[in-house]
């Protein structure tokens, strides 16, 4: 068997298999509509299977041990295991962990948030997660429990962030990233995205306008309905996730001009979060 190697210019939007594909014709990296799926139409017209070395890796060990025992791993929905890179105040690692294994276990890997802080978010996901509460710790890690709670694998990655981080502040960054990352390719996702930065932007600078929320869940909804790929979908998810579970943190910068982490500025700073840098 001859493996061969291609190195193509690098972009977060060759995680979607026919941006992969077109990288690898040496075309601009934008999505195609599906169907057709790249098994009837992929690599240069030619019928193409893709997969990720995720799914590739489990493959031996399926083979080996069987399919009884690889379904017996896992939850019931989501069978096997997953690498989970997990971040937080106190370092980070990689650990592989069966799929339904509780979130609380999984930042528990990392050893406890330093004395004196609480742990204030998860954002699970990568760039286009969801920030989930600590409320929400016993959430089975895998594909299904993980989308109900507004949040998805993704990119096999969490971070966990105490007190000291502003939400909304972590939002907005992850809001540009995301609207810098989209190919351009659909009207909504390449000018939606950026008006919703703008309008995080507004809100951590105390600029926010009063229909401001409105306008977030509006334009969010309007994203996702016209959806090409499954970026737009997802890039929404830290503005969203972050009004359903911090609002109040949210409020506090809008109707208060108050900071509670004492991060955003030039905002008045809330009583008690002066100081830190
Ligand atoms: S939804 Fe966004 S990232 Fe996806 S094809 Fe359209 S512009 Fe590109």
């Amino acid at each position: 068997m001859t493996i061969h190697v291609r190195t193509v210019q690098g972009a977060y939007m060759l995680g979607e298999e026919t941006v992969l594909l077109k990288a690898l014709e040496g075309k601009r990296g934008q999505p195609d509509q599906r169907p057709p799926y790249p098994t009837e139409r992929g690599l240069f017209g030619k019928p193409t299977v893709v997969q990720n070395v995720a799914t590739l890796v489990t493959v031996p060990w399926i083979l080996v041990n069987g399919t009884k025992r690889f379904a017996a791993t896992g939850s019931a929905t989501s069978p096997g295991t997953a690498l989970v890179h997990v971040r937080g105040p106190q370092g980070d690692g990689i650990a592989e962990v069966p799929l339904g294994t509780p979130l609380r276990e999984i930042v528990g890997l990392l050893g406890r948030v330093p004395a004196g802080h609480a742990l204030k978010a998860l954002l699970v996901g990568g760039p286009s997660g969801g920030l989930l509460p600590p409320e929400l710790l016993d959430t089975p890690y895998d594909f299904e429990a993980l989308r109900e709670a507004g949040a998805h694998i993704g990119s096999g990655s969490i971070i966990a962030v105490d007190e000291r981080a502003c939400v909304v502040d972590l939002a907005r960054l992850l809001t540009r990233f995301c609207a810098d990352e989209a190919c351009g390719k659909t009207i909504p996702c390449r000018i939606g995205m950026r008006r919703l930065f703008e309008v995080g932007e507004r809100i951590v600078t105390g600029h926010s306008r009063p229909a401001d929320l409105q306008l977030l869940t509006d334009l969010s909804h309007d994203i996702v309905a016209s959806a090409l790929c499954d970026h737009e979908r997802l890039a929404t998810l830290p503005l969203a996730s972050g009004m359903r579970y911090f609002r109040s943190e949210i409020d506090d910068h809008i109707l208060r001009s108050s900071c509670p982490a004492g991060v955003c500025h030039p905002i008045v700073v809330a009583a008690g979060a002066a100081g830190r840098d």
